[in-house]
């Protein structure tokens, strides 16, 4: 059965992976909090991808630039002039919208007197939401003015033609649309003027182009190599929603890297394409790596419109999400843009010396970056079940790639009101917390407490019980299949660790 948002808002709010934020004030539309289960899983989506950029290659190095950056880094990225969305509002419901990402709507041509015998009225139009033309006109054939004519008379024109733009909601008209801007501003010091005004950085990525040279040089980097950031974004969205899929405040994790311009490279060195096509693969494969089902993933190419200007290529890598298709992480091969555009406005030169040519020159840079809280929605969706378990009630389970499990471990007491079990399993729990993140609980039954565990996506659980205290033995429980083992129960800390080792995103 298909993952709907809902069931993953009401698993994320009753099992404390995300609140809404400020929610005893009524909350603030949009923005939310990661409870003590979210936090977890969001540092692990970091950390996996720290781990692929930073730690498993030898090209890239890490950084954590300030949110507030100099406001020229703005003129310079081009965002003061045109980091803004079309704007529309509806005339009728006073929806706002951007025009960018209003639904396709096709207009479907009812043609009347397919019958010679039967003059009818004239042909009629209908306007249709749909992803694409078939779509439409099926639904057109659904529509009143169709159902009104008798069998027949009617037929659908072949020819694809697109409907002015109207309100989703409503269908009522829309205003025409204006730039808004996306950078929120604040001031700096205690006057509020204009020479004051900062701006919370859109994106990460600038932070990294202004810090190109010293990274290079105090790392003593040669091309090709990239910097690695991952950090707050703010964007004053016109359309934020879908839970964390679009928010205001939200989190990047984005790789620069700098490489040869194709024409600066010797035989057997990658091109900057060649580079790109390289990141393509690398990102594609660290969501598979990391648990994602190979057919909820797919690359959209950039259309010509959709690429900036300075672009050499652009694709989406795109999950389906409950919504839909939609991006996920964008990698794009922004030639040498940035550099130069730092270059023009700091008066600072940012360009490479390549020794071998004696020649200096701006490097390319290919940019994948990717959004750590819509990928941890789609972690979630993909990883949400809910399956019928044998003789019983179903249970919902967040089958999570283990490094990315919130909680690896929960130690129960079969008993909670038999204080040797209750102490047996509180020291079991302490003691593995050094190894990997491990809980304790005794707040309900045990079926229940696995099932709690289930849902949150924690690989194992251990039950002390009665027999613990004599034989010695656990039960270590698996997630996935459920299956039960009695151990001793000083080996079911290294059993677990063996398990989670052999899981390490690589
Ligand atoms: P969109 O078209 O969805 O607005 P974008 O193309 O503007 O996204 P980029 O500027 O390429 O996005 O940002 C890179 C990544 O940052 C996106 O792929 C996404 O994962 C994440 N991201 C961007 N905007 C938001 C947001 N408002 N909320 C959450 N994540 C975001």
């Amino acid at each position: 059965m298909a993952v709907t948002m809902d069931a993953i808002v009401s698993l994320c709010k009753r099992r404390g992976i995300i609140f809404q934020s400020s929610e005893i004030y009524g909350g603030l539309a949009s923005t939310f909090d990661y409870g003590p289960v979210g936090v977890e899983l969001k540092r692990n989506v970091k950390e996996a991808w720290w781990r692929a950029m930073v730690y498993e290659r030898d090209d890239i190095e890490g950084l954590d630039a300030a949110i507030m950056m100099h406001p020229d880094t703005w003129a310079a990225s081009g965002h003061l002039t045109s980091f803004s969305d079309p704007l529309v509002d509806c005339k009728q419901c006073r929806k706002r919208w951007r025009q960018d990402h209003l639904p396709s709507r096709w207009r479907v041509r009812l043609i009347a007197n397919v019958d010679p015998e039967s003059p009818s009225g004239g042909d009629v139009f209908v306007d249709v939401f749909a992803a694409d033309y078939e779509t439409a006109q099926k639904q057109a054939k659904q529509s009143k003015q169709w159902s009104s004519k008798a069998k027949g008379y009617w037929s659908v024109s072949e020819e694809p033609m697109k409907a002015p733009p109207a309100c989703p909601e409503c269908g009522g008209e829309l205003t025409d649309p204006r730039q808004f801007n996306l950078m929120f501003k604040t001031c700096v010091g205690p006057v509020e003027e204009e020479a004051a005004v900062i701006y919370m950085r859109p994106e990460t990525a600038q932070g990294i182009f202004v810090n190109f040279d010293s990274v290079m040089t105090t790392m003593r980097r040669k091309l090709p190599f990239g910097i690695a950031q991952i950090g707050k974004s703010f964007r004053n969205e016109i359309t934020p929603g879908n839970f964390i899929f679009r928010t205001r405040e939200f989190e990047q994790m984005e790789l620069e890297f700098f490489c040869k311009p194709g024409d600066k490279c010797k035989a057997g060195e990658r091109t900057d394409m060649e580079w790109w096509e390289h990141w393509k693969n690398e990102r594609m494969n660290w969501y598979t790596r990391c648990g994602i089902r190979k057919e909820n993933l797919r690359l959209r190419e950039h259309e010509a419109d959709e690429l900036a200007h300075y672009a050499k290529g652009c694709v989406d890598v795109e999950y389906k999400f409950p919504i839909g298709w939609s991006e996920l992480e964008g990698i794009a091969n922004r030639t040498d843009y940035d550099l130069s555009q730092h270059e023009k406005h700091s008066g600072k030169t940012l360009r490479y010396f390549d020794q071998e040519r004696g020649e200096h020159y701006v490097p390319y840079v290919i940019e994948p970056s990717a959004g750590a809280d819509r990928a941890a929605l789609a972690f979630l969706c993909d990883a949400f079940r809910e399956e019928a378990v044998e003789g019983r009630e179903s249970r919902r389970v967040l089958s999570l790639h283990y490094a990315l499990a919130p909680i690896k471990c929960a130690v129960f007491p079969l008993l909670k009101n038999r204080p040797e079990l209750v102490e047996k399993a509180r020291g079991l729990a302490l003691k593995m917390k050094k190894s990997f993140y491990t809980v304790y609980d005794d707040t309900a039954a045990i079926g229940k407490l696995y099932r709690r565990q289930d849902e949150i996506g924690t690989p194992f659980c251990v039950t002390v019980d009665v027999d613990t205290l004599t034989d010695g033995q656990v039960t270590l429980r698996d997630r996935d299949s459920m299956t039960q083992e009695r151990m001793p129960i000083e080996k079911v800390e290294g059993v677990i660790s063996d398990a989670l080792k052999k899981a390490v995103i690589g």
